[in-house]
């Protein structure tokens, strides 16, 4: 499913004394199949940006198309896309509640009334695509390990099976290893399923090695949307006054070269 904006504003708390607008002019367009970062300083506005993505958030100005679905200001009743669009907010271990790790992941297909058999059936889909053995589902999420704990909060959100999987910041706190499994299973899922997959981060690296384009926030408007190649590229001196850290040149090398049919070579083949 594809996403676009047009035109898209956002102000907080319009008509009041409170107002404050924090979305100027979006224009993007989010293809299928892509793994898109979204960057951009702290209070650049991408938390506003992702929320308007699954109906959470209701254009002030302007709209944004969600496959079939047209969000629009001034629309009265804006649809909730749950199911088509999952959202996974900043640390949502801290909205793990149940008992066990299985009711935890099962709590939002048993609200929408899915058959027990399907329920039971996605549950242990989702836990293999996070990497966790069934032995896990009789546990209660509270014992997890962080890394654990983060990925079954996120397979609350797979086992919808969205067409588009939204993360803000997903491995913010956890130690390499448990932010490696995070970006993994990112991939896979993209992979496998073929869907859309866009990540807020602040981790340049992970923009480099993983996302197919890269939208860059500056004080609510959209700075570039481009590649990691062409960004770290072409915008070097421009992303440094963003403020915006840049993966040193060697990592950025390796990471693009990754990408590339005929990779540049590292270490000079030339005999003395
Ligand atoms: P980012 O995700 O890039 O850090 P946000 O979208 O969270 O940016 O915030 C953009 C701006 O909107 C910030 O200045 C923030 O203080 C403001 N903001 C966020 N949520 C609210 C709210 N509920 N009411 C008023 N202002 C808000």
């Amino acid at each position: 499913m594809e996403i676009i904006t047009k035109d898209l504003g956002y102000i907080y708390h319009p008509r009041t004394p409170f107002a404050k607008r924090v979305l100027t002019d979006v224009n993007i367009r989010i293809k299928a199949n892509r793994l898109v970062a979204v960057v951009g300083q702290t209070g650049s506005g991408k938390s506003t940006l992702i929320q308007h993505f699954n109906g959470l958030l209701k254009p002030s100005e302007g709209y944004v198309q969600v496959g079939p679905h047209k969000l629009e200001a001034g629309q009265k009743k804006i649809p909730i896309l749950h199911e088509s669009v999952g959202l996974v907010f900043q640390y949502p271990e801290h909205q793990l509640f149940a008992e066990t790790v299985e009711k935890d992941i099962a709590f939002g297909p048993k609200n929408l009334g899915w058959p027990e058999e399907l329920i039971n059936l996605r549950v242990r889909q989702v836990l293999d695509k996070i990497g966790l053995a069934p032995s896990y589902l009789s546990r209660s999420p509270f014992e997890l390990s962080g890394g654990e704990k983060r990925r079954v909060a996120i397979a609350g959100v797979l086992v919808m099976q969205p067409d588009i999987l939204i993360l803000d910041e997903p491995t913010a706190g956890l130690d390499p290893e448990g932010q490696q499994q995070i970006l993994e299973m990112m991939v896979r899922w993209k992979q496998e399923r073929g869907k859309t997959v866009i990540l807020v981060t602040h981790q340049m690296d992970h923009v480099a090695e993983y996302a197919d384009e890269v939208v860059v926030m500056e004080a609510g408007r959209v700075k570039w949307q481009t590649t990691p190649l062409a960004l770290f590229t072409q915008y070097t001196e421009q992303l440094r006054q963003l403020g915006l850290e840049i993966p040193s040149l060697i990592e950025l090398v390796q990471e693009l070269n990754q990408r590339l049919k005929e990779p540049i070579p590292l270490t000079s083949t030339k005999k003395e």
